[in-house]
C-alpha cells in the first residue's frame, strides 16, 4: 500500500489536532476523518444549535457529504472546507432534511469559482430533482454565465440515480456501497458504507430497527446511526391534535437507543456516533439519557454527536 518514505513524509506533513475521544486525547490527524456537520433530525429549524443533518467525510482531503439539509454549504465553511471543493454528494432518501441543499450546495460551489465537478448519487428522482434545481435558477444561471463569464453549471454535476442496493463506485481511495434501510412511508431509503484504507465508516441514514443494517455495518470502525427519544417525542407532542397518528409514524420509521445499541454491538463496530438526534431541539435531554439505553447493549465506544465535532 504506502512504502515507509510516503508514510514519514505523509506523518511529517500532519498537524496534531484535537479528535473526539472518551479520555479526551489528542490523536494524529488521520487521512479519513469525519465531521458532522448537521444533527438535528427533522426539517424544522432549531434555537438548539443543530443544524438540520449533513455529515461530512474527509478522505485524503477530499469531502464526501452524505445528505444536504438546510444549513450544509455554512457547515461545510465551519468545518474548514472551500466550497469549490466539493466533490462527492450522497443523498440517502428524499426528505427534505436530507436534500432540501442539494442544490444551493452545489450552487454555492458553482459561484465560489472553478474547480467543480461533482457526482451525487440519491434514490431515484435525484436527476429530475437536479434538473429542476437548474429550471428554479434558470434565470440567474443563464444571466451569470453571460454577464459573468461562468461555465455552464448544469454540465458540472452528474446525478447518478439508484434503487438498488449494492457497490456504487469505487476510486483510488474508497469503495462505497448501499444498503436499502426502512423508513416508511418511504421505500427507497439507503445507508452507505465507505471503506477507506485506514477506516470504514457506516451512515445508517434514517430507518427503523433493521437488522440488516447490522449486516452491512459489520465489522466497520465507526457507524453513524440516527436515534430517537420516545420521552422527549411524548413530552413534545402531547399537545398536538395529530399526536398518536405522528407517533406511529416516529415509532415506524426512527430507532429507539436500545435498538441502536443493538444494531451496533451485532454489527460488531470499534464507535458508535449517535446523530439525527430526535427530537432534535431539546437541550433538556442529556447525553446520558441519549446513550444510557444503547449502552445496555453496546459495550464499545458511544459518543452523542454535536455540530462540528470530528472523529
Ligand atoms: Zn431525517
Ligand atoms: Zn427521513
Amino acid at each position: 500500500m504506502f512504502s515507509r518514505r510516503q508514510l514519514l513524509i505523509g506523518a511529517g506533513s500532519l498537524s496534531l489536532l484535537t479528535m473526539v475521544s472518551p479520555r479526551g486525547f489528542s490523536q494524529q490527524k488521520k487521512s479519513t476523518r469525519i465531521i458532522l456537520l448537521g444533527t438535528k433530525g427533522g426539517p424544522s429549524l432549531g434555537t438548539s444549535g443543530r443544524s438540520n443533518p449533513s455529515t461530512l467525510i474527509l478522505i485524503n482531503d477530499i469531502p464526501y457529504i452524505i445528505d444536504c439539509g438546510y444549513g450544509t454549504s455554512r457547515q461545510l465553511l465551519s468545518a474548514g472546507v472551500s466550497l469549490n471543493k466539493l466533490r462527492y454528494i450522497f443523498i440517502t432518501h428524499h426528505h427534505s432534511d436530507h436534500n432540501l441543499e442539494y442544490g444551493p450546495l452545489f450552487y454555492n460551489a458553482w459561484i465560489t469559482g472553478l474547480p467543480i465537478q461533482v457526482d451525487a448519487y440519491g434514490p431515484s428522482g435525484l436527476g429530475k430533482m437536479t434538473q429542476d434545481f437548474f429550471n428554479y435558477l434558470k434565470f440567474d444561471i443563464e444571466t451569470r454565465i453571460v454577464d459573468e463569464g461562468r461555465p455552464d453549471p448544469r454540465k458540472l454535476i452528474v446525478a447518478h440515480d439508484f434503487n438498488k442496493p449494492g457497490i456504487l463506485f469505487e476510486n483510488d481511495d474508497v469503495k462505497v456501497s448501499s444498503c436499502l434501510v426502512r423508513h416508511p412511508p418511504i421505500k427507497l431509503a439507503f445507508a452507505y458504507r465507505f471503506d477507506a484504507k485506514d477506516r470504514s465508516v457506516v451512515i445508517s441514514g434514517d430507518t427503523a430497527y433493521a437488522p440488516e443494517l447490522a449486516e452491512f455495518a459489520r465489522g466497520a470502525d465507526v457507524l453513524v446511526h440516527e436515534v430517537m427519544y420516545l420521552p422527549g417525542v411524548e413530552a413534545l407532542i402531547k399537545q398536538l391534535p395529530n399526536a398518536r397518528r405522528l407517533r406511529e409514524h416516529l415509532m415506524a420509521a426512527h430507532t429507539l437507543p436500545e435498538d441502536v445499541g443493538k444494531i451496533a454491538d451485532r454489527a460488531g463496530v470499534n464507535t458508535l456516533v449517535l446523530s439525527h438526534f430526535v427530537p432534535g431541539d431539546a437541550p433538556s435531554i442529556t447525553d446520558e439519557q441519549w446513550s444510557d439505553s444503547v449502552r445496555k447493549h453496546f459495550k464499545g465506544r458511544i459518543i452523542v454527536g454535536k455540530d462540528l465535532m470530528e472523529i
